[in-house]
C-alpha cells in the first residue's frame, strides 16, 4: 500500500499514528494510506519563515512569476499521469480531471504572466504618490510588501489541483512561502503535484511544503504575520476563525465556504433561443460536472412561473442523457461522489429537499451505475426538485447539497423579486442571470450584487464563447459574502493583497519613486 508522506522542512516524512485510507470512490479499492501524527509542524512553519520567506523576498515579481510558470509547465508535462490519478482517486471522469488540472495550470500560467508585467521590483505601488508637505518634496506613497510569515493553505476535497493552484500562485507571486494541506480523501493528486515540483527543483527551499493527513496542531503554531487561507465547509471555517491562536495572534484568515449559487431566467428569454439554450446547458453542466461537487455549481434555479414546466422538462431531457458509473469508462458522463461521507450527506440533503418540494427528475438519486458491482461505490444520480413557492421553501435556500442536485422554483418575472429570492441564500460565490433585456438586467444586478462575489450575465451575444458560471477565472474575483465565507481570492493582481501588507511610505519624493516605481 502506498503511504503518502508529507514534505516538511526539506524532507519526505511519512508520519505515524492511525492510517486514513484513501479509496477509489467508484470501486472502493484502497489506494493509499496517510498518517498525520508525529510531524513537527512548528518546525515546518519555522522552516518556511526562515528559509522560504527570505528566498522569495529576495526575488522580484517577475522572477516569482517565472516560478509559477515553471509549475504550470510541469503540470502539462505530467498531464496524462495526473488525469489517471484524478480519475482513480477522486471519482472524476476524464473531463472532470482535465477541468481541475487544466484549471490549475492555466491559473499558475496566468499569474506567471501577470507577475512578469509587474516587473523586477519587490514592492508594488498602490495608487499614485501624494504631496503631504508644504512642497512636493515631502510625499506619501502606499505600497504592498510581502507579509513576513507563512501562508497556510487548507483546501477542500473537490479540486486537489486547482484549489491549491489558486492560492499558491497568489502567495508565491506576493512573496510568501506556503505550507499546503489538501483534504485527506483526495490528497493523491496534490501529493503527486508537489512530488513532481520537488523532484524537478522548481522552487527555493522552504517555498512550498506539504502536509498530508489531519491538520494536527498546525494552527496552534501560527503567528501574526501568517495567513490562513481556507476552503471548505462553513463549520470548519467557523472553528478556524474562532481558534484561540488565530484570535490571539490576529492571524489573517480568508474563507471560501458553502454557497447556494442561483441561476435566474428572465421573462424575455425563450428556451429555444441562444440565451435559453445557454441557460439549460449551464444548469445541466453545473449539476453534473464533477458530480456537482463544485463550490460554484448552480443549486437554485429561478424561472418565470409560466415557464416552470417547460424548464423542468427540458432539464430532465438533458439529465436523462447523463450516464452514471465508473468514471474510468469512456461511456460514463458522471462518476461517484468523492467519499462515503459525501454520499451520506448528499442523500440526507436530498431527503430534506424531498420533504419540501416535488420531484422534477431523478426522484431521490437512486441509480444503477455502469461498470461496478451493485452496491459498490459512492453513487448518487442527478436530482432535480421543483417548488412553486420558493419564498416559503427554506430547504432550498438554507442547505448546500454538495452533489448533483438542484431545485427549480417559480417567480413572477420581476427582477427585484428574483434578486430577493437570490438573497435568501445569505451570500453566494456566483449568481447567474440569463436575459437580453438591459433594463431587466440593470434592475436585477444592482439588487443582487451585494449578495454575490460574481454575477454572470448569460446572453445571446456570449452564448457561443462562455465557459458558464461554474468556472473560476484567475482574472475575476472568487469568493463571496455571508455564507460563502466573505473571502476573496484571484481577481488578477487583487489576489496578491491577501498575502501582502499595505504600507504607507512617507518621505522624500525621489526616494519613494526609486523604491516603488510608478
Ligand atoms: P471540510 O470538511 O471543511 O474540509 C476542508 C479542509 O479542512 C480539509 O483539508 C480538511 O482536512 C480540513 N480540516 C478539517 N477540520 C480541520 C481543522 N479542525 N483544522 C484544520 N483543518 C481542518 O470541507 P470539505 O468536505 O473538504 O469540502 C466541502 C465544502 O467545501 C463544501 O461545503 C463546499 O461548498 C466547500 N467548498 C468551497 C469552495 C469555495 O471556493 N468557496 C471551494 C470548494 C469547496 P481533512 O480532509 O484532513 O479533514
Amino acid at each position: 500500500m502506498k503511504i503518502l508522506a508529507s514534505h516538511l522542512a526539506g524532507a519526505w516524512t511519512p508520519g505515524d499514528g492511525p492510517a486514513a485510507v484513501l479509496v477509489n470512490p467508484a470501486t472502493e479499492e484502497p489506494l493509499a494510506h496517510a498518517h498525520g501524527r508525529g510531524l513537527d509542524l512548528a518546525g515546518a512553519l519555522a522552516y518556511a519563515r526562515d528559509r522560504g520567506g527570505p528566498a522569495l523576498r529576495a526575488l522580484g515579481f517577475a522572477e516569482r512569476g517565472a516560478l509559477c510558470a515553471g509549475l504550470a509547465r510541469a503540470i502539462h508535462a505530467a498531464r496524462e499521469e495526473l488525469i489517471a490519478l484524478a480519475v482513480a482517486s477522486g471519482g472524476n471522469t476524464r473531463g472532470d480531471a482535465k477541468f481541475d488540472l487544466d484549471g490549475a495550470a492555466a491559473t499558475l500560467a496566468h499569474y506567471g504572466e501577470l507577475a512578469g508585467k509587474l516587473g523586477g521590483g519587490r514592492l508594488l505601488a498602490d495608487g499614485e504618490p501624494v504631496q503631504v508637505g508644504r512642497t512636493a518634496r515631502l510625499a506619501g506613497q502606499h505600497a504592498w510588501a510581502p507579509r513576513p510569515g507563512v501562508a497556510v493553505l487548507i483546501n477542500a476535497f473537490n479540486f486537489p489541483a486547482w484549489g491549491l493552484a489558486e492560492k499558491l500562485a497568489c502567495a508565491l507571486v506576493a512573496g510568501m512561502p506556503v505550507l499546503c494541506k489538501p483534504a485527506t480523501a483526495t490528497a493523491l493528486v496534490t501529493h503527486r503535484l508537489v512530488e513532481l515540483w520537488v523532484e524537478a527543483g522548481l522552487l527555493p527551499a522552504g517555498a512550498l511544503q506539504l502536509l498530508v493527513g489531519p491538520a494536527g496542531d498546525l494552527v496552534d503554531h501560527l503567528r501574526g504575520p501568517d495567513v490562513l487561507a481556507f476552503t471548505g465547509s462553513s463549520d470548519t471555517a467557523r472553528s478556524l476563525r474562532a481558534h484561540p491562536r488565530v484570535v490571539a495572534e490576529g492571524v489573517r484568515v480568508n474563507v471560501e465556504a458553502d454557497s447556494l449559487n442561483a441561476a435566474v431566467l428572465a421573462p424575455d428569454v425563450e428556451l429555444g433561443s441562444e440565451s435559453g439554450q445557454l441557460f439549460l446547458a449551464d444548469v445541466a453542466r453545473d449539476m453534473t460536472q464533477k458530480t456537482g461537487q463544485k463550490c460554484t455549481a448552480i443549486r437554485r434555479v429561478l424561472v418565470p412561473a409560466a415557464r416552470l414546466d417547460e424548464v423542468v422538462a427540458a432539464l430532465g431531457e438533458r439529465l436523462a442523457a447523463i450516464t452514471v458509473g465508473d468514471p474510468a469508462r469512456d461511456d460514463v458522463r458522471m462518476g461517484p461522489l468523492a467519499t462515503a461521507a459525501q454520499a451520506r450527506d448528499v442523500r440526507a440533503g436530498i431527503d430534506r429537499l424531498a420533504a419540501a418540494t416535488r420531484p422534477g427528475w431523478g426522484d431521490t438519486g437512486a441509480v444503477t451505475p455502469l461498470g461496478v458491482p451493485a452496491g459498490t461505490g459512492f453513487f448518487v444520480g442527478p436530482v432535480l426538485r421543483v417548488t412553486d413557492e420558493p419564498r416559503a421553501c427554506a430547504a432550498m435556500h438554507a442547505h448546500e447539497v454538495f452533489g448533483p442536485v438542484a431545485t427549480v422554483g417559480a417567480y413572477d418575472g420581476d427582477p427585484h423579486a428574483a434578486a430577493a429570492l437570490v438573497a435568501l441564500g445569505q451570500g453566494g460565490l456566483v449568481a447567474s442571470c440569463y436575459s437580453d433585456d438591459r433594463d431587466w438586467l440593470g434592475r436585477f444586478v444592482v439588487d443582487a450584487a451585494g449578495w454575490n462575489g460574481r454575477i454572470y450575465l448569460g446572453s445571446e451575444k456570449i452564448a457561443a464563447m462562455s465557459p458558464g458560471p461554474g468556472t473560476a477565472l484567475p482574472q475575476l474575483q472568487h469568493g463571496g459574502p455571508g455564507r460563502a465565507g466573505d473571502g476573496a481570492e484571484l481577481g488578477g493582481a487583487r489576489g496578491l493583497a491577501l498575502y501582502m501588507q499595505r504600507v504607507a511610505l512617507q518621505g522624500d519624493a525621489s526616494h519613494l519613486k526609486a523604491l516603488v516605481g510608478g
